[in-house]
């Protein structure tokens, strides 16, 4: 499969006149060419549109940065893409395609690998696989895989259907279901802090930890994106994806070995205890919101019943918060908070792990409590950790006061982090599918969120929109914590 040590392979991306493979796809294989992470490779990209391979070529160069590169390196980068229009519910133009790929096989010495990359409409996942499979391109003597974007189906239902029908040709672990928060290198780092630090291991339970609270929060509203967001929502975009993966490598047991199945069985394990909600629990343990119109930086911004493609009426929720319980031996009794949502006051992806009060307070701050210890990951913008610990007050008096130890990761490399696609894409091409989802997650987060989903879906909130543009989500989200006598820790306040 590999000569050099370097992998070898045909990747064909459908959908490739799309956003994805502009704005993501594209930089990445070229981040990766220029590395020399990849010397032997060709692109076949597959779209509706008629477009000439000399066009599409251009486009390629166009969506890569130029600025610190030689043309020569660039021209030799985009002459290796070709393009084959392509209705992808059109069964004769496969062959068509098959032959293209047969060629480039033959001319770049690609050893029969091949990866399809499915960045289109999950409407067309299905079909695409079983085409490949009918008409041959999944016939070869490399390896096959196949990438897909979420979301993977809509709800338990429907994702099982799909995955039927992609297993059909490919096995399970030749797919590889995107989740790009596991590209993120602070949430690879999570595992990293968690095993390889003596002084974080021991006390990683419920007898050391208070909670423990997963921020994902975006400036922007629902965009150009109301038609997909109308029937998605927070809870489906986020949630069931995300926010889960991000709780599951936070409770999740040391693996015996850092294998793909050994990790993966670990987090499937934290999903399997996630105490699961009763219809009339739902509300008790999960709130929703939804944007009303409001300020943001100064600029005054529509709500979201306001937005292009949206209902009027919008039932749609565009913020969650929620409580998850993990009934196992490490975490009984530890809520896990977390809360995602779009027009918010900060775009702030952040991990904040509360510890216990100590069991008596010998020292006084300015304001007469001690804060307690927190260890906050920061997963973006900013990459890092900080440590809040309570240090003497500088002074004669013994007066404690917080000190914050930080680790900013762009500090430290001096050079932005690789972006969480090239890093999936290279593991994809070199085979390892430890930060891509497996089907057994995929399933059990449906069934969790779909619980949620079914009860909101047959109530119309009555309150939205009911948190303004411009501020960390709706009242109840705050309700939420305060009831168990803690509340959000404000991320803006947690910078590195
Ligand atoms: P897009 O609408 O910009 O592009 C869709 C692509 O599919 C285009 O190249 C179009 O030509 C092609 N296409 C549509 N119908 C076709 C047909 N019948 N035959 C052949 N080609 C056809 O979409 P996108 O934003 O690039 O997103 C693609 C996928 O990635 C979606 O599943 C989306 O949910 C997911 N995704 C996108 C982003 C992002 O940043 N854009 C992020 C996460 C996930």
């Amino acid at each position: 499969m590999k000569q050099n040590g370097k992998p070898t392979a045909l990747i064909m991306i459908f959908g490739a006149t799309g956003d994805l493979a502009k704005r993501k796809l594209f930089p990445s294989i070229y981040n990766l060419y220029t590395k020399g992470k990849l010397e032997r490779f060709a692109v076949i990209g597959v779209a509706r549109r008629p477009l000439s391979t000399k066009d599409f070529q251009t486009a390629v160069k166009n969506s890569i940065q130029t600025s610190n590169d030689s043309p020569a390196d660039v021209n030799d980068f985009i002459s290796r893409f070709y393009y084959h229009s392509h209705d992808v519910t059109d069964s004769s133009s496969y062959t068509a395609l098959n032959q293209l790929a047969e060629e480039l096989d033959g001319n770049y010495s690609l050893e029969g690998n091949r990866i399809f990359y499915l960045a289109m409409a999950p409407e067309f996942f299905g079909t695409i696989a079983e085409h490949l499979k009918k008409d041959g391109l999944t016939n070869v003597r490399g390896f096959k895989r196949l990438v897909i974007e979420k979301p993977f189906g809509h709800d338990l239902e429907s994702a099982i259907a799909l995955n039927k029908q992609i297993r059909t040709a490919f096995s399970e672990n030749e797919i590889y279901r995107i989740d790009h928060y596991l590209g993120k290198e602070m949430v690879q780092n999570i595992e990293v802090i968690r095993f390889a630090n003596a002084i974080f291991e021991p006390l990683w339970n419920n007898r050391y930890i208070a909670n423990i609270q997963v921020t994902s929060s975006e400036i922007l509203g629902v965009e150009e994106r109301g038609r997909y967001y109308e029937k998605s929502g927070a809870l489906r975009d986020m949630v069931q994806n995300h926010m889960l993966q991000m709780v599951a490598l936070l409770a999740m047991e040391p693996p015996i070995r850092l294998t793909t199945d050994e990790i993966r069985s670990e987090k499937v394990k934290v999903l399997r205890a996630l105490r699961p909600l009763k219809a009339e629990e739902v509300n008790d343990y999960f709130v929703r919101g939804q944007y009303g119109s409001g300020k943001i930086n100064g600029e005054k911004v529509p709500g979201y019943r306001e937005e292009p493609m949206v209902d009027k009426e919008s039932n749609t929720e565009t913020f969650v918060a929620g409580k998850l319980m993990i009934d196992n031996f490490r975490w009984a009794g530890v809520p896990f908070y977390i809360r995602t949502g779009k027009r918010m006051k900060a775009k702030s992806t952040k991990i904040v792990i509360q510890f216990k009060d100590i069991p008596m307070n010998l020292y006084y701050q300015t304001d007469q409590t001690l804060n307690p210890n927190l260890l906050v990951i920061h997963i973006q913008p900013e990459e890092g950790i900080t440590l809040h610990l309570n240090a003497k007050k500088a002074g004669q008096n013994m007066e404690a006061t917080p000190v914050k130890l930080n680790f900013s990761n762009k500090g430290a490399d001096g050079m932005n982090t690789p972006e969480a696609y090239e890093k999936l894409l290279y593991d994809c091409i070199r085979g390892d599918a430890t930060n891509f989802t497996h089907w057994d997650e995929v399933a059990l987060s449906w069934s969790f969120t779909d619980k949620i989903s079914e009860v909101w879906e047959n109530t119309k909130e009555a309150s939205f929109p009911n948190y303004q543009a411009g501020t960390m989500g709706p009242k109840a989200a705050d309700e939420l914590l305060e009831k168990d006598g803690f509340f959000w820790w404000p991320v803006t306040d947690l910078d590195v």
